[in-house]
């Protein structure tokens, strides 16, 4: 075995799977864009103290946290997620509102590796800041619903909830505590320790000995303001209007601290049930405030690349494209000849691969043939001495001689 191997949770994307992924983010951005968003590239690393304002009970702070201190003794740490970054980076440069803006690249998460769940992996996303209008919660979580669609997936369940207002969420706490602490002697122990920190978070326990009790757990939906009701009842039906199904389930809660009022999951039904959240996301109207900048209303959505793949694969949609060679150059006269051409063709757009190391010209073909171009090229002594150049249809085998300085002017016909 080779001295060096990815550590736990990293992984090598090679091709094809790097050309998928390529695909995925391409596509994205598109939709995106379409959408009125624009592109954020925010740092990888950030001031720990960023991060930490995502909430002191939440695990991706508490536990995960890729952090050091660096050679200036800044105490830093690779970013979890992006959303707390594009709250800094509102802050830092106050922006015309609303401010929409999308994301894609890798988080880092000190988590239990194991299939779906990795310590370094790729999101894409979307954050509307200033705006508190339900008709955008709809826009945004429809936009995340249609992007899976695009991808072929069918198997997408989208589950929302509300968490209400501060002075709601704190109330509910109040009333989930004291019901769970009721009740403390049927709880897992793991639920229990979750109770002591957050009692929200045991509403996500995925444990048998917990079901009965999440079950029976008071809904978060007595809790809501008036004001939180009526903006959920608004999202569902912006929902309705844009033809996006979805199913309530006030148990949800999801992992990280800052939600208010909408929250919500793509869940893949074709995923085992421990990793099946391909995506998520909510509101978030005090995160700004907790970075310093005005109180600003946010509302977004991160889908994990590497799970919504995961689920692809599942339901046998959105394979890696296929290669995409127009050219193929085959040289026995040395490799001058096919430097010179293949160097040309590719200056003019085309996709052109060629053989090296002198191979025979069978080798040479059969890399031909492997390649998937559509066209060969071929230079052999008697084509280097009278200047031209055979092609190859690589469809149907026919072959035709040509002046090689007409080479450019009818490819063009072949690659139109
Ligand atoms: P979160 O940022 O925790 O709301 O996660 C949003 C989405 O990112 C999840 O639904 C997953 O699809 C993906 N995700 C989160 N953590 C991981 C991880 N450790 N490995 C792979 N995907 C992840």
């Amino acid at each position: 075995m080779a001295e060096f191997q990815t550590s736990p949770g990293t992984r090598d994307i090679l091709h094809p799977d790097s050309a998928r992924w390529r695909a995925f983010t391409a596509r994205f951005s598109d939709a995106a864009e379409a959408a009125g968003f624009h592109q954020i590239i925010p740092p990888m690393f950030e001031d720990l103290g960023v991060f930490q304002r995502l909430g002191e009970v939440t695990d991706v702070v508490t536990k995960e946290m890729y952090d050091f201190m660096d050679k200036g003794g800044r105490h830093v740490a690779l970013r979890p997620e992006h959303t707390a970054s594009v709250c800094r980076a509102f802050v830092q440069h106050r922006p015309t509102l609303p401010w929409l803006v999308w994301y894609a690249g890798p988080n880092f998460r000190y988590e239990k590796a194991q299939h779906g769940r990795y310590r370094q992996f790729d999101q894409v996303g979307v954050e509307a800041l200033g705006s508190n209008d339900p008709w955008l919660d709809a826009e945004v979580i429809a936009l995340g619903w249609n992007f899976f669609a695009g991808l072929g997936l069918r198997d997408v369940k989208l589950v929302i909830n509300s968490l209400g207002d501060d002075g709601d969420r704190e109330r509910y706490v109040e009333i989930l505590r004291s019901y769970l602490s009721a009740n403390s002697g049927d709880l897992s122990k793991e639920s229990l320790e979750t109770l002591a920190r957050n009692p929200l978070r045991v509403l996500d326990s995925k444990r048998d000995q917990d079901a009965a009790i999440v079950a029976g757990a008071p809904s978060i939906r007595e809790s809501l303001s008036d004001a939180a009701k009526e903006h959920f009842a608004t999202v569902l039906e912006g929902l309705d209007t844009l033809g996006v199904p979805f199913t309530v389930n006030d148990r949800l809660v999801r992992g990280l601290d800052y939600y208010r009022r909408t929250t919500f999951e793509y869940v893949s039904t074709a995923l085992d049930s421990a990793q099946n959240a391909i995506g998520g996301g909510g509101r978030y109207d005090g995160l700004v405030e907790d970075l310093g900048g005005p109180a600003t209303p946010g509302i977004g959505f991160a889908l994990g690349l590497d799970r919504t793949l995961l689920a692809c694969d599942a339901e046998g949609v959105f394979a890696a494209p296929t290669d995409s060679t127009d050219l193929f150059v085959v040289d026995t006269t040395g490799g001058a000849n096919a430097t010179a051409i293949a160097a040309a063709l590719r200056n003019v757009g085309h996709s052109v691969a060629r053989a090296y190391d002198s191979r025979s010209m069978k080798s040479q073909m059969k890399q031909a043939d492997k390649s998937g171009a559509k066209v060969t090229l071929i230079v052999g002594e008697s084509e280097a001495e009278t200047n031209t150049v055979i092609v190859r249809s690589m469809v149907d085998g026919t072959q035709r001689t040509i002046a090689r300085d007409s080479l450019i002017e009818e490819l063009k016909k072949e690659f139109k």
